[in-house]
């Protein structure tokens, strides 16, 4: 068995149902908290299963460097070597070198390592073969990233080598337990993106990424994008926007039928102090919670929120204590996960539409 997914109920366009994976099931729409080096920062295994996590993400590039996937897979791969039980996605690599300015080649992709500048070289059966290594549940090809804005002729270039690419990772694949997706490009074009998702699907690919997305660009841009690549894909594939964790955004994206997200947005944010949360986000560090006695949230069943005063976590982030930043995550993180729980419930409801616009107008001081 491999992975594979089963739609359990619709409301409109948004989805839920059933990610199976050899480390068990997991419900969609689901987001998945960055684990970059082989572990989410600040927070442990038992934080992530008590915030409702049920798959992770962890990081092609930094873990292929260090420790290296020869070691990961000599300490029982991903799973025994991050004690995490249930299914990990990888991402590729290729996001990361290419923000290193690498050099690209029809053959692949030559940067120099963050860790020690030496020259790595990255193929689509390279990233592959890594992939299989570390053992995750689901890897994803390599695919050609471009920064933004870009013209319309190198969107097209680059949506065409990551075709040919998805078709040599297709090729590369050895192990049949474990799934390959494919990464829909196509930048913030409707027509490219169409065209792209449909290419992407030829491939035959079980699952899909939407790439180049959550890179800064609008909502309505994002929104458009992920309308024009969703129909073109097969509907019994999961859709998975990569990198994108906001609360409008993930509401905007499940509401057009994506199932999975990843991002590090609600832990990054959270070593800086912001808090997530259902009335509007907000700083921890302002001066007016001194001397609040109420939790971040008294709705939030997380440790932060039960057992802790605004005052006293203002305090440790005043103080550099490492407990504020962990904290905040594990608060972050539990916010999202159940975001992704109501989503489901709500779509099991036949409310998502609900759900949506009271999420949105309450987070804006709308209602
Ligand atoms: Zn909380």
């Amino acid at each position: 068995m491999s992975v594979s997914w089963k739609e359990s109920a619709t409301d409109g366009d948004a989805r839920s149902g059933v990610l199976q994976t050899p480390h068990g099931d997991i419900a969609t729409p689901a987001f998945m908290p960055v684990g970059t080096r082989g572990t989410v920062k600040t927070v442990d295994s038992e934080d992530l299963e008590r915030a409702g996590a049920e798959m992770v993400l962890a990081n092609t590039y930094h873990l292929m460097l260090r420790p290296g996937s020869d070691v990961v897979a000599d300490l029982g791969e991903l799973h025994d070597f991050m004690s995490w039980r249930g299914p990990i996605l990888t991402d590729s690599g290729g996001y990361q070198v290419f923000s290193l300015e690498p050099e690209i080649t029809e053959e692949g992709v030559t940067f120099r390592s963050t860790y020690d500048g030496s020259r790595v070289e990255l193929t689509p059966e390279k990233a592959v073969a890594v992939q299989e290594e570390l053992g995750s549940d689901v890897a994803m090809i390599l695919d050609v990233l471009i920064g933004l804005p870009a013209t319309r002729e190198d969107t097209i270039e680059a949506m065409e080598r990551t075709l040919r690419w998805a078709k040599r990772a297709s090729n590369a694949k050895t192990r049949e337990d474990r799934a390959l997706w494919g990464i829909v490009q196509g930048g913030s074009d409707p027509d490219l993106r169409a065209r792209s998702a449909a290419a992407t699907a030829e491939l035959g690919f079980p699952g899909f990424g939407i790439g180049g997305l959550s890179v800064g660009e609008e909502p309505a841009a994002r929104n458009a994008a992920v309308a024009a690549t969703v129909p073109e894909l097969p509907p019994l594939a999961p859709r998975y926007v990569m990198g994108l964790g906001d609360t409008e955004g993930i509401l905007d994206c499940v509401a057009r039928g994506v199932d999975l997200f990843d991002c590090v947005l609600p832990t990054r944010l959270a070593r800086h102090g912001k808090v997530l949360s259902q009335s509007g986000d907000f700083s921890i560090k302002r001066a007016e919670w001194a001397r609040d006695t109420r939790p971040i949230d008294p709705n939030c069943a997380c440790v932060a929120c039960r057992r802790y005063s605004r005052g006293h976590i203002r305090h440790l982030f005043a103080t550099r204590e490492f407990l504020g930043p962990r904290l905040l995550s594990v608060h972050n993180l539990t916010y999202t996960l159940d975001l992704m729980r109501r989503s489901r419930e709500a779509i099991h409801a036949g409310e998502f539409a609900e759900l949506h616009a009271s999420v949105t107008a309450q987070r804006s001081g709308r209602s």
